[in-house]
């Protein structure tokens, strides 16, 4: 393959546009963003090697290495990580391969980029920092196993094109060559490296490491100095972080800072985290966990292929970033790191499906969860709305997958209602404690807006006898009624059922005298009505339900309520 110059996909561009015209100060995250990208390339290639030696070229001496050259005005980053081919380059720098994330960052506010373009990383393209530091990256790269000649370079100015070639590359792994922007300079300042690498990136657990040449003193062979000598350059090489995983730490030794930059890392994300889960468990299976509960959603929540966010851990050594059973899908919201003592650390991904301990993990994880949100509702039931306003159409997800925890989760959902304001929230619990004697069910009224569903002729008689109904919007709410069919005792009913408990016996016996009286009297108009609609409905009658309005359609008892028909329709059932 000869040179050739590429243009970026359009988003990518966007994006490129946006990082290198932003006025964000904070540009130093441009490192954390590649030596993690470092850091992920040294953990494929020690996983793979397990099944896969030759990629090792007998080089297992991890290293991410940090080379500032003041004469050439560059700051390289080299990692001996797993490399790319010349294919891999181009699927994954210059392009953003998922459709929803490219659909997502068309539509984003060029305002809050720009305010935030931190936030990049959440996309999957920290590797653009770079062009906030640099008018010039050259990338050169080669994958492990595949032979100096194989190397692939890959350079850009950010201004709407790259070029590519193969070259020779004597190590496997990758260098990011940043030529830094004239102001930039200080990147290349020994201090200024330092302070960010021990900021952003102290637990990475491979080493960062850089030459420093300092004048010595001259020494003899024995080592002794050699007075009246001079001095001489003499160059070590340092390793700038501590390496420590964080999570093995005793919390007491974590300031909050330190749990949030790991946060920051491994999420993406740009905002601190809402809650912190740091537990070691023993017993029948014992591991570390360090969970976080993010305060924002992030943009790919309702993706299919969206990234997993608990990373699995064997004794400290990376296994997985996409480990299916760690987490329900419920809490995918939930970030974080899982140490486990007790898994080979050889395990392939096609055992992990199936592991027992995998399983152990997970049902511990998902306890300690919700036993932390319940404690957050009761203590802090403001952060825990705010949450919920997140994350809350997700948790219910679970209502309907995860039978073991459901009177867990039940606690923990909340609906709005007929007496809360837009916005505000009740949960069943409250509900319960409000209802006003006589009431013997829960009632819920669904549909896609608040504001529809407060016209509903079907919440006339709700209003009347001053029972309180739940407004259940979320599409999700529809699978929720299915399964959270009881509640402390009670019932829970759509209005528009045709087997509501609402009145007392007195009322029912007056009710039914005039109803047959009116039937009696109206039996043709009945009878003609329904002989009209034949085709739209199963029965007319009357009812003893409205206040104000002339009619309603109800469902049967065991049939789908309207919403739910809505639903199916839109799905083509
Ligand atoms: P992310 O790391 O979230 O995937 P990036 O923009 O940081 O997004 O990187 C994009 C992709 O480029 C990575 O997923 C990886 O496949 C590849 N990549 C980036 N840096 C390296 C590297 N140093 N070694 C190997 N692959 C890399
Ligand atoms: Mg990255």
């Amino acid at each position: 393959m000869s040179k050739t110059t590429k243009q970026f996909q359009t988003e990518v561009q966007q994006l490129l546009d946006l990082v290198i015209h932003s006025l964000y100060s904070n540009r130093d995250i441009f490192l954390r963003e590649l030596i993690s990208n470092a850091s992920d390339a040294i953990d494929k290639v020690r996983f793979e090697a397990h099944s896969n030696e030759a990629l090792l070229e007998g080089n297992a001496d991890w290293q991410i290495r940090l080379i500032p050259d003041k004469a050439a005005g560059t700051l390289t980053i080299r990692d001996n990580g797993i490399g790319m081919t010349a294919e891999e380059v181009e699927t994954n720098i210059g392009t953003i391969a998922h459709s929803g994330t490219r659909a997502f960052l068309r539509n984003i506010k060029e305002q809050n980029l720009a305010e935030h373009p931190e936030m990049i990383g959440q996309f999957g393209v920290g590797f653009y920092a770079s062009f906030m530091v640099a008018d010039r990256v050259t990338l050169i790269t080669r994958k492990g196993g595949d032979g100096t000649q194989n190397g692939c370079r890959w350079e850009s100015a950010g201004d709407g094109s790259y070029t590519i070639e193969e070259c020779t590359k004597e190590g496997r792994g990758t260098d990011i060559v940043l030529h830094l922007k004239e102001e930039m300079k200080e990147y290349l300042d020994e201090w200024k490296i330092r302070a960010i690498v021990k900021k952003y990136s102290d637990y990475v657990q491979y080493p960062v490491v850089m030459d420093i040449t300092r004048e010595e003193p001259v020494t003899g062979a024995d080592g002794k100095v050699i007075e009246g000598a001079g001095t001489m350059e003499k160059t070590t090489t340092e390793t700038l972080n501590s390496m420590k995983a964080i999570w093995t730490r005793p919390k007491s030794e974590i300031s909050d800072e330190e749990y949030e930059e790991f946060y920051k890392h491994i999420s993406h994300d740009y905002d601190k985290p809402f809650k912190t889960i740091h537990y070691a468990a023993e017993g029948v299976s014992e591991f570390r966990a360090l969970l976080y509960l993010p305060a924002h959603k992030p943009f790919d929540l309702f993706m299919p292929d969206r990234k997993r966010g608990v990373n699995l851990y064997v004794r400290r050594v990376f296994i997985t970033d996409n480990c299916e059973h760690l987490i329900p899908d419920y809490l995918r919201f939930v970030k974080g790191v899982v140490d486990s003592s007790d898994l080979p650390l050889n395990v392939s991904r096609e055992i992990l499906q199936e592991d027992v301990q995998i399983k152990r993990i997970e049902k511990n994880l998902v306890g300690k969860i919700l036993s932390t949100l319940a404690e957050t509702k009761e203590k802090e039931p403001e952060g825990y709305l705010a949450f919920y306003k997140e994350f809350g159409p997700v948790l219910k997800e679970g209502i309907h997958f995860d039978h073991a925890n459901r009177d867990k989760l039940q606690e923990l959902v909340l609906f709005e209602s007929s007496r809360t304001d837009a916005g505000q929230f009740v949960s069943l619990k409250e509900y319960v404690a409000r209802m006003p004697e006589g009431q013997k069910e829960i009632y819920y009224i669904t549909g896609t807006a608040r504001e529809a569903l407060e016209q509903s002729p079907h919440l006339e008689i709700f209003r009347k006898k001053g029972y309180e109904v739940l407004f259940l919007t979320d599409p999700v709410d529809e699978w929720v009624v299915q399964h959270l069919t009881e509640y402390d005792g009670k019932k829970l009913k759509g209005v528009d059922r045709g087997d509501l408990e609402l009145d007392t016996e007195e009322e029912k016996k007056e009710k039914e005298a005039k109803k047959e009286e009116a039937v009696k009297q109206y039996k043709d108009l009945l009878g003609f009505i329904q002989e009209r609609l034949r085709e739209q409905v199963k029965e007319v009658r009357f009812s003893g339900r409205l206040t104000d309005s002339a009619c309603c359609l109800v469902a049967d008892d065991y049939g789908l309520n309207a919403n739910m028909e809505r639903i199916l329709k839109a799905m083509n059932q």
